[in-house]
This record gives structure tokens, C-alpha cells and sequence, in this order.
């Protein structure tokens, strides 16, 4: 059974390999203001923030507006790293540890949303989406109760915005980003 589902994974994966690598792995930015479009407004935000404009400055931070959406390993999620998890590595080995999609969201903080595979954020971006406003609504809005643009910036960055690490560079970003219109062929100067 384990060795059957083993095989199915690499299966997956070469299949991917064939595709190019996937064109997933960068996006336009018209794909991406889509996207906000239609996922923003499920974030269960306080009125001052628009969910399509928070989902747009997070695709700013974390994928250059979807330009950079390869996956990332993050080290502190690996073996010996703080927030190892034997479970989902035994399932997923290295897949596990990284971060996904124009949003990166990390998969360790989005397997229990239903049954999410590594492979379906890195193959379907709106699969990513999706997780990226679960987690948002569920850790940062419901468990911490971020209010502002800065807190919510923050959680998604380090974690907490309530603790002592906070991120001002990536804080700084994103409410510039916020700022940033999704119209086609607009950069801001
Ligand atoms: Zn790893």
C-alpha cells in the first residue's frame, strides 16, 4: 500500500517534469488580479481593508505579482529545523517543508484544510488561493485578530503579530503593495 502510493507520487512528479516544469511556476499579473478578484472577497475582513487588495499585496511580497511562484524549502520546517513535523514529512519528504504558489503558503500550515497535496497548490494556483484566505481567516482574523494592514502583514510573515519579531521590511512592503493598483499595464513609479 505505502510503496503503491509512493509509486503514484513519482508518477505525479515526472509527469510534471514533463509538462515543462509546470507553467504554473510563473503567472501574469492579469492572472493574479483575477484571482484576487475572486478569492478576496471570502476574507472575513474589518471594513477598512479591501480582500481583493490585501490578496493583491500579498502576491506583491511573495511572488513579485506572481513572477516568482516556484516552491520554496524552508529549512526550519526540515529535519532538526523548529517546526519539524514527523507526520507530514513521512508523507511528503521535502515537500512538506516548502511554501507555495503566488501567495507561498507554506503547506504545513495548510494540509488540514481539507486534503490538500503539495501537488495540487503547485499544479492549480486558485487551489493555493484558497488555502492562502483559509489560513488567513482562520489564524490571523479569527485566532489572533489582526485589525490592520500591518498586523496582518506581520502573522503572515513571522508567524504572530502579537509577539516581538516584527518584520518591518515585508510590513513596509506590503502596505505599499496594498496601494498598488491591479489594472493592466499600471506600476507604480
Ligand atoms: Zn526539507
Amino acid at each position: 500500500m505505502e510503496d503503491e502510493r509512493r509509486r503514484g507520487r513519482r508518477a505525479i512528479l515526472l509527469e510534471l517534469a514533463e509538462e515543462g516544469r509546470l507553467s504554473t511556476l510563473q503567472l501574469a499579473r492579469t492572472t493574479i488580479a483575477d484571482m484576487c478578484r475572486r478569492f478576496g472577497a471570502a476574507l472575513k475582513l474589518p471594513e477598512t481593508i479591501a480582500g481583493d487588495q490585501l490578496l493583491w499585496a500579498l502576491a506583491g511580497n511573495e511572488s513579485s505579482f506572481g513572477v516568482h511562484c516556484s516552491p520554496r524549502h524552508e529549512s526550519g520546517y526540515c529535519r532538526g529545523g523548529r517546526y519539524f513535523d514527523p507526520s507530514l514529512t513521512s508523507e511528503w519528504g521535502c515537500l512538506a517543508h516548502c511554501s507555495y504558489g503566488p501567495w507561498q503558503v507554506m503547506y504545513p500550515n495548510i494540509s488540514k484544510f481539507g486534503t490538500i497535496s503539495p501537488l495540487d497548490i503547485l499544479r492549480t494556483p486558485e487551489i493555493g488561493a484558497n488555502a492562502a484566505v483559509q489560513f488567513i481567516n482562520e489564524r490571523i482574523l479569527g485566532h489572533e485578530k489582526a485589525t490592520t494592514l500591518e498586523q496582518i502583514a506581520d502573522a503572515y510573515n513571522s508567524g504572530d503579530w502579537r509577539d516581538a519579531n516584527r518584520p518591518e521590511g515585508y510590513i513596509a512592503d506590503l502596505v505599499k503593495n496594498y496601494a498598488t493598483s491591479m489594472a493592466p499595464g499600471f506600476q507604480k513609479a
